[in-house]
C-alpha cells in the first residue's frame, strides 16, 4: 500500500541525536498528560525510552483508550496498529503515526479488493454461509471491517487458537478463510489437530487462488498467501546450528515463522508469551529466539543472568518499524506543541463500526 511521508524539515533531518532527545523531552514536558506515546515491542531502544507504555498492538490500543486525559496518542509502531488504536480509542482522541511510510509488509499482502474477489469466487463454489473469515490483527482496517460484516473475527497471535476453534464450532461444515498470514493460520490449524491435507493456499495473483473447485470444496482451511518477511526468514538450519552450539538451550519462536520451524522449536507463541517465558526462566537458561531483533536484544539486556540470542545471526530489523526514529518523533511532537496535528490516522466511521464489531467479537471469544 503506497503512503507518502513528506520529507522532514532540515532542522530535524540534520539534527544530531542529543538535539533530538532534548527536543522530545521538552515537547513531552509541555504536552504533559495531553500526550501518550505508545511503543511497540519491536521498536528500537532510543524510541522505547520515550514510550509511556510498551507492548503489542492490541494491548497498547486498549491501554490508550483508558488514558482519557490524553488527547494525542502517538503510536510508535506501524500503520495497521495506529488504525486499530483509532478504532479502539475515544472519539476525541487523535492517533498519530510519526512516519506514514511505516507500514507492514504482511498487512500489505492482502487488500480489500483482493479479499472481496476471493469471497466472490468462493461464493460460486461453496456455501458461503459456512465460510468464516478470520483476519490477523496485522491487517488493514478495511479487512477487519470485512470480517465484521461477514460474521468473522479478528485474532492475535495469542488468541488465534481460540478464535479458530470458535469458527470451527459454528457448524460441522465450517470452512475458514484466514488472512493475511498463512503461517499463523497453518500453525494454528496444526495445533488444533489438522494437517496439510486440510489446507489450501490462496494466491491472489492466480485464478481461484491457484486451486481447483474440488480442492476448495474439500479444504477446511483456505490460507492467504501472505507472510512476515522477518519471521519467515528463520529456518530449520538456524535451529540446528543453535542446538549444535548450545546443547542445553531452548528454541522459542513466534507463530509467524514457518510450520517447519515451529514444529522443530521447543516452544512457540506470541510476543507476550516469548517475553514472559524468558523473563520467568531461571538464571543460566539459554534461549535461541525466532522473532524481531530489537525485542531479542532488549530481552538479552533485561536478562543478563541468561543467554538470549537470535536464532539467525544475520537477521535484519523490521524495516518498516525501523522507519520510526528520533527525527520523526521530535518533528511530530514539536508540531503538536505548536498546535498542529499531522500524520493523523483516521479510519472512516463506517469501516470503524464494522472493524470494531470484528474486534469486539474476538474479545468476547477470549
Ligand atoms: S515484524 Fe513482520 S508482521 Fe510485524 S510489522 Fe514487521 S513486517 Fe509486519
Amino acid at each position: 500500500m503506497f503512503r507518502m511521508q513528506k520529507p522532514l524539515p532540515s532542522k530535524f533531518s540534520e539534527a544530531d541525536n542529543s538535539e533530538l532527545i532534548d527536543s522530545i523531552k521538552k515537547s513531552k514536558d509541555i504536552l504533559g498528560e495531553k500526550l501518550f506515546i505508545l511503543g511497540h515491542h519491536y521498536q528500537r531502544d532510543e524510541i522505547i525510552q520515550f514510550a509511556d507504555a510498551k507492548g503489542d498492538s492490541l494491548a497498547l490500543s486498549k491501554l490508550a483508550a483508558k488514558q482519557a486525559k490524553a488527547k494525542y496518542i502517538v503510536f510508535c509502531g506501524v500503520h495497521f496498529m495506529a488504525e486499530a488504536a483509532d478504532i479502539l480509542t475515544l472519539d476525541d482522541q487523535i492517533v498519530i503515526l510519526p512516519d506514514l511510510n511505516a507500514g507492514c509488509s504482511m498487512a500489505d499482502m492482502a487488500d480489500i479488493d483482493q479479499i472481496s474477489q476471493c469471497w466472490q469466487d468462493l461464493q460460486a463454489i461453496v456455501d458461503i454461509q459456512n465460510v468464516v473469515p478470520i483476519t490477523y490483527i496485522n491487517s488493514a482496517a478495511t479487512l477487519k471491517a470485512f470480517v465484521g460484516q461477514n460474521g468473522g473475527s479478528v485474532c492475535t497471535s495469542s488468541n488465534a487458537k481460540s478464535v479458530v476453534k470458535w469458527a470451527l464450532d459454528k457448524s460441522p461444515d465450517s470452512k475458514i478463510i484466514f488472512f493475511p498470514d498463512q503461517h499463523l493460520g497453518r500453525n494454528t490449524a496444526f495445533e488444533l489437530g489438522f494437517d496439510h491435507s486440510d489446507m489450501v493456499l490462496w494466491d491472489p495473483q492466480l485464478d481461484l487462488g491457484g486451486n481447483d473447485k474440488k480442492e476448495l470444496t474439500e479444504a477446511k482451511f483456505i490460507l492467504w498467501k501472505g507472510h512476515c518477511s522477518i519471521h519467515q526468514r528463520f529456518s530449520v538450519a538456524n535451529i540446528n546450528e543453535f542446538r549444535q552450539q548450545y546443547s542445553t538451550g531452548q528454541v522459542i519462536v513466534h507463530p509467524e515463522c514457518s510450520h517447519e520451524v515451529v514444529e522443530k522449536a521447543d516452544l512457540a507463541g506470541s510476543t507476550d508469551f516469548i517475553i514472559k517465558t524468558i523473563t520467568a526462566a531461571p538464571a543460566g537458561a539459554i534461549f535461541g529466539v525466532g522473532t524481531e531483533i530489537h525485542l531479542v536484544n532488549r530481552l538479552a539486556n533485561e536478562n543478563t543472568d541468561k543467554t538470549v540470542i537470535s536464532l539467525d545471526p544475520l537477521i535484519c530489523p523490521c524495516a518498516t518499524m525501523f522507519r520510526i526514529d528520533l527525527k520523526h518523533l521530535a518533528w511530530i511532537l514539536e508540531l503538536l506543541v505548536e498546535g498542529q496535528v499531522t500524520n493523523q490516522i483516521k479510519v472512516n466511521e463506517k469501516t470503524k463500526a464494522m472493524a470494531k464489531l470484528a474486534l469486539d467479537r474476538m474479545l468476547e471469544i477470549v
